[in-house]
Parts: C-alpha cells; sequence; structure tokens
C-alpha cells in the first residue's frame, strides 16, 4: 500500500510561543480562515500544540472551529499517574483534561533537556498507555547527515521505542522526521531527500509493525506555504510538524490546505 493513501496530519508546534493575547488572536484568525475556506476534516487532520499553560483555553477557543482541529501537548511527565513530582504534568493528568495528543522526542527536549531513550522511552509507555496518541519525533543533526549516518541514527531512534510499544499502540503513533539542520533555520530537506528518508523510516517500521504501511510520517523543518505542495506531492510525507510557520494563521491554514488538496 502506498504511504499517500493515509490522511495526512498538520500539526503547529507553538514551542514557547506566543504571549496569551497573540495566542487567542492567532486562534481566532485561524478559525476565520477555516470558516472562508474550509478545509474537510476527512482530507486532514489538524492540530496544534500551544504552551502547556494554555493547553485547555486553547481547546476551547478550538472548539468552535467549523471542523475538528486537535489540542496537543508539547511534552509530559516520564512519571505515571498522580503524586509528589512538583512541576510535573502526566499522561493520564493530560487525558483527563480530554488532550489526547502529545510529542515526544523533539529534537528541543532531545539537546537541551537532555532526555535519553531512556527517558523518552518512559514518556512513551506512560502516554500509550494513558490511550494518548504521540507524535514522536525522530531526526539526525548536520554533523551526522555529513558522515553518512542520518537512516542509521533516524533508524535507531525508532528502534528504540520498539521495546515499549505494545502491538496494537503502533496505531497510537505519528512518525515526525525532523532533521535537526532543518528545524528553525530556513534549509528545507529536498522533498527527494525527504521522500527518501520517510521510505526508509515505512520500510523499518514495517519490519518492526504490521501497522508500518499505514502509519503517518510527518516531515518537520522549516516547512513554509512555499515548500508546503512540493512536500506533499511526496508519496511517504503523510503531513508536517510546523514551527514557526504555525505561528502565522495564514502561512499554517496555507500548510494544511496544501496538504489536503496534494493528497
Ligand atoms: C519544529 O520545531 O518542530 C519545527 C519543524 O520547526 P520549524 O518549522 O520552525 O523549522
Amino acid at each position: 500500500m502506498s504511504g499517500s493513501t493515509i490522511t495526512p496530519w498538520v500539526v503547529g508546534n507553538w514551542k514557547m510561543n506566543p504571549m496569551q493575547a497573540d495566542a487567542q488572536q492567532l486562534i481566532q484568525d485561524f478559525k476565520s480562515l477555516l470558516q472562508a475556506h474550509p478545509i474537510d476534516e476527512s482530507s486532514c487532520y489538524i492540530g496544534v500544540a500551544p504552551i502547556t499553560l494554555a493547553l485547555t483555553t486553547t481547546q476551547t477557543a478550538l472548539s468552535s472551529a467549523n471542523r475538528m482541529v486537535y489540542t496537543v501537548a508539547q511534552d509530559l511527565s516520564r512519571i505515571a499517574a498522580t503524586g509528589a513530582y512538583t512541576g510535573e504534568v502526566s499522561a493520564e493528568l493530560l487525558k483527563d483534561s480530554q488532550i489526547n495528543f502529545v510529542l515526544i522526542g523533539h529534537s528541543e527536549r532531545r539537546e537541551i533537556f537532555g532526555e535519553s531513550a531512556q527517558v523518552l522511552n518512559e514518556k512513551m509507555k506512560n502516554a500509550l498507555n494513558a490511550g494518548l496518541t504521540v507524535i514522536y519525533c525522530v531526526g539526525e543533526s548536520l554533523e551526522q547527515r555529513e558522515s553518512g549516518q542520518a537512516e542509521q541514527v533516524v533508524l535507531q531512534q525508532i528502534c528504540d521505542i520498539a521495546t515499549v510499544v505494545d502491538s496494537e499502540q503502533w496505531q497510537n503513533i505519528v512518525i515526525a522526521y525532523e532533521p535537526i539542520w532543518a528545524i528553525g533555520t530556513g534549509k528545507t530537506a529536498s522533498p527527494e531527500d525527504a521522500q527518501a528518508m520517510h521510505a526508509q523510516i515505512r520500510e523499518g517500521l514495517s519490519q518492526i509493525t504490521t501497522y508500518g504501511q499505514s502509519m503517518a510520517i510527518l516531515y518537520g523543518g522549516s516547512v513554509k506555504p512555499e515548500n508546503a505542495v512540493e512536500l506533499a506531492a511526496c508519496p511517504d510525507i503523510n503531513g508536517a510538524l510546523v514551527g514557526g510557520a504555525s505561528l502565522n494563521a495564514e502561512s499554517f491554514h496555507k500548510i494544511a490546505h496544501a496538504f489536503a488538496n496534494t493528497k
């Protein structure tokens, strides 16, 4: 089965942005764009990942959109359930607030906050066991790409989680391939390079899980309206994880529109 039969996802990662008033305006503008130029729910899943503090206000504001726009957590605790863990938010607490999606393994969490494969596995296990859908980020650094290790690094990151994901839980995972050198830099992987890596990821997934052919594999790294159509045209690119461009309602809407209409 071709990856192109998979419903695409376009998810905005707002990272540690924006201030409250700007976030509300951004949501309002996005809802107005969806009203003026609808994007059919069956042609593209759309989500946004605000700061933890804004998860429920974002969800409430999005509930009046003319279609489902999912609210995604940017992170969760490696500790499950509830307890004396100052500053933490567990998978169960997210689920309790009807937040059903979470990012795990973003390169900023791996690099800036030193999250190891072991920590990511604890988060993965908690998220899946609580019934969340996980957007699991993988990607190589510039040095790794230049030394010919990109594929090996990315496939290892996929293999890392295989030890904690049960066979049926793979259907609750979306992969986001984000070459680190393309994040926030304005440099995008060429559609050919991105497609080649996505095909490798799909091949790797298919050796681990029977869901490999039906899992969405998103591309992330300086996705913008100008490159979205070309990326969307690649058979194994099933959507985008969008950082900077998701902070502009018009750009984000255009990217979602591109994926909805090219797939
Ligand atoms: C990201 O951080 O997930 C990302 C892809 O950022 P940007 O689109 O800004 O490169």
